[in-house]
């Protein structure tokens, strides 16, 4: 047992570097997901095994040297993930017990990677990415080369944080590497890597060669503004110039909340970027608050994750299919 156990630890260990830090992963991201779930399941039932450098123990990649370090003032989570309906049933039940009127939000989950865009005084004046959840990498000048970012705020700030997902759209990355192939180098294994590997240039015009592109999803903090709502705070981001996913709504049952996740299971294909899932989150911040987190993951939001060689999907198998 701790013999299987140690070898998937370093297994995965190895994926983690692949995809974190080289931008090169050699196996998918189900397959990864369902190696991972094996590795915890053994945890739950030994938790005397559990080694600290288990990938359960932590959130995201490594610091790559050629940039600073930013300690992110808010932590930069990750999200709890879910494979089938009964999982987020089970969700549905964790929320509705502690907050039985909750409302949620349902977004595509954007195929990219976290970063945090900080202003003062309506001025960009830093971008990291997520690095680890605590401490990022200083990229301000890769995320400026980003048309979509703004670097001052339509509405007047003192200080704002903001998160969101940089991306490569489908085009951009097939472009890219049919240019790597004509070029003779190695081409990137799915734009969530070339993305990756864009913000990480050193040289920042390199990186605006790289037509990335961002969606914001969430107010870290902000200055003399107040919000009910993840509506609401979108809303703000809309209007202060920030891309942000249109018509987000909000579903008084988790029904609503699966058949939204199904109508974009059927239609992401044909968006310009790639989704691996759709995030439920629970649209009033109060609740949030009560929900709370653990020490990696939100409480009041999971991500639904479809499958991988998904052919054809309807509404209805959407869900038998996981
Ligand atoms: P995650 O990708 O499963 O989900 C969390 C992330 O979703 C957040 O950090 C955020 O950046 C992003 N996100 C996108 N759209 C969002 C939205 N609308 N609202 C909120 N968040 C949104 O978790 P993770 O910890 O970032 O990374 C794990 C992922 O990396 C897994 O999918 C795993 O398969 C993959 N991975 C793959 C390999 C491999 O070898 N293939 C190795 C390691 C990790």
């Amino acid at each position: 047992m701790n013999n299987e156990y140690e070898k998937l630890k370093e297994l995965l260990n190895k994926y983690s570097y692949e995809y974190y830090v080289l931008d090169e992963p050699s196996v998918t991201d189900y397959e990864y997901d369902m190696l991972l779930r094996k590795l915890i399941k053994m945890e739950e039932e030994n938790p005397a095994i559990i080694a600290p450098d288990s990938p359960s123990q932590k959130v995201g990649g490594k610091i790559l040297k050629g940039f600073e370090s930013v300690v992110h003032a808010v932590k930069m989570q990750s999200l709890q993930d879910a494979f089938s309906e009964d999982e987020i049933r089970d969700f549905d039940k964790r929320v509705k017990a502690v907050c039985p009127n909750a409302e949620y939000t349902v977004e595509p989950k954007i195929d990219g990677l976290s970063v945090s865009l900080e202003y003062e005084n309506s001025l960009l004046v830093r971008g990291s990415t997520r690095g680890d959840g605590q401490v990022g990498e200083d990229v301000t000048n890769n995320l400026k080369t980003v048309k979509s970012i703004p670097l001052k705020t339509n509405i007047p700030v003192e200080r704002l944080e903001v998160r969101g997902e940089v991306f490569m759209p489908k085009k951009s990355f097939e472009k890219l590497n049919f240019e790597r192939e004509e070029n003779g180098e190695t081409t990137f294994a799915n734009p969530r890597n070339a993305a990756a590997g864009s913000l990480r240039q050193l040289d920042s015009s390199a990186a605006a060669k790289r037509n990335l592109d961002i969606f914001v999803f969430n107010v870290q903090s902000v200055t003399g503004i107040e919000f009910k709502t993840h509506l609401e705070s979108l809303e703000f981001l809309k209007k202060a110039g920030f891309k942000v996913i249109d018509d987000t709504e909000a579903f008084s049952s988790i029904d609503g909340a699966l058949e939204k996740i199904a109508e974009i299971g059927n239609t992401r294909k044909g968006y310009y970027y790639d989704t691996d899932g759709a995030v439920i989150k629970v649209n009033s911040l109060s609740d949030r608050e009560i929900l709370g987190e653990t020490a990696k993951v939100p409480r009041w939001a999971i991500a639904f994750k479809y499958p991988a060689e998904q052919k054809e999907t309807t509404i209805k198998n959407i869900f038998i299919n996981v």
